[in-house]
């Protein structure tokens, strides 16, 4: 039995990526280790995640960089240096934002549910454009120069969700926000592969860009990266590292904190609720750095050796076309798709239902279930797995 078993929890077969909710991906052993290693000593944290910003600075192409529990604290916490600054009355003051330029400025069509981060730093979002070219009522989505005649005196950023299809390009954000002074937050959550993308948002000017250390980096899921500009990483830092200190005795380290710089030790921040252990940095550096190595063909050659198994097996299904996606493009994560004739929904969802309730519950990626469409990621498959989903599959289907 393992570990979850022992508990009376079951574990599942994850076919639908590294998603929060079946508890992310598969940590390479070496990561593990390292966390174990990691969690039998003691370090100072701001030396720690000084350490952190050089090898993130590295990576990215970043001045600075920091290790979150997370995108989405990535985020928050990313809006509150845009909110403070690198003063510390504001910092003790979040989410209270009264006196403070408190306006983000975000694109209608990007609104999405991670966006309470922003809030809840004490951000409020105003939102540009329409997008009619999702809702299919035109071509056109929001414009850079709705971006420039929304910012005012009360602005104190821009958030951009980065994706395949996020218009107009950040490049042309950015250009409007520099015009007017205003920093640039970039949700680039699960952007990653391709590994350029590491580098691709700080290379397009954002003033700062938070990734997941949980998705496909393969560190821990209470895990991300926050990078971007020196004096903005600096009081996302002031705002989450436990300072809790006698000024005289207080050095950090100056490439991550510059104390010159500040009138006094800031309380407890907003961040202070997603604090992050040195497990967690230990791992993902560990990760990250195991990730830049493998390099993208290499992970994709490891993620189609999956999918091409769960294709052979299921070859022989009729009724359903099995297809493979993203095989010949080494920037995407192969995918099988089980297409059902057209208006056959209902037939999708029994096999979803079908594979929930088979033991242990296989659980796949339901975004299309409206096209027909099952989606099976093999990011998270462990080895054996495939052809336990195609036997059920098989099974359900004849
Ligand atoms: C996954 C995701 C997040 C949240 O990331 P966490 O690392 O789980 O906090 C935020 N934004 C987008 C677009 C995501 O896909």
């Amino acid at each position: 039995m393992n570990v979850f078993e022992r508990r009376g929890v079951r574990t599942v077969i994850n076919a639908a990526g590294t998603v929060t909710r079946l508890s992310g991906g598969i940590m390479r052993s070496e990561v593990a280790a390292a966390m174990a290693e990691s969690s039998s000593l003691c370090v100072e944290m701001t030396e720690l995640e000084a350490h952190a910003s050089e090898i993130i600075a590295n990576v990215t192409g970043a001045e600075a960089g920091y290790i979150t529990a997370g995108a989405s604290a990535g985020l928050l916490l990313a809006t509150a240096a845009c909110l403070t600054g690198l003063d510390p009355s504001r910092m003790a003051k979040l989410p209270d934002t009264t006196g403070m330029k408190n306006e983000v400025i975000i694109a209608q069509g990007q609104r999405n549910g991670y966006d309470h981060a922003v809030r809840a730093a004490g951000g409020k979002l105003v939102e540009v454009g329409l997008a009619d070219r999702l809702s299919g009522a035109g071509v056109r989505d929001v414009e850079g120069w709705e971006f420039a005649e929304a910012i005012n005196e009360k602005t104190a950023a821009v958030f951009y969700v980065a994706g395949r299809n996020a218009r107009p390009p950040l490049s042309e954000v950015v250009e409007v926000a520099r015009q007017a002074g205003m920093p640039v937050i970039v949700d680039a959550a699960a952007e990653l592969p391709p590994q350029s993308n590491l580098r691709r948002f700080i290379a397009e000017g954002a003033d700062l860009v938070a990734f997941s250390g949980g998705k496909a980096i393969g560190g821990p899921q209470a895990s991300g990266i926050l990078c971007g500009r020196r004096d903005l990483v600096m009081s996302a830092a002031l705002q989450h590292l436990d300072l809790d200190v006698l000024w005289d005795f207080w050095s950090p380290p100056a490439s991550l904190i510059d104390k010159s710089r500040i009138k006094g030790l800031p309380r407890h921040g907003i961040g202070r609720s997603c604090k992050v252990g040195k497990e967690e940095i230990i791992g993902l550096l560990t990760a990250l750095e195991l990730f830049v190595a493998e390099g993208d063909a290499e992970r994709h050659g490891r993620w189609l050796l999956a999918a091409r198994k769960l294709v052979e097996r299921l070859a022989s299904l009729e009724r359903v076309e099995v297809a493979l996606t993203g095989a010949s493009d080494v920037q995407q994560v192969p995918k099988v798709e089980l297409r059902f004739a057209r208006g056959a929904e209902r037939a999708a969802a029994r096999l979803i239902h079908a594979l929930l309730d088979s033991s242990p519950p296989v659980h796949v990626d339901q975004t299309f279930i409206d096209r027909g469409v099952v989606t099976l990621d093999p990011v998270c498959l462990r080895p054996g797995e495939a052809e336990v989903i195609a036997r059920v599959v098989l099974n359900h289907l004849r």
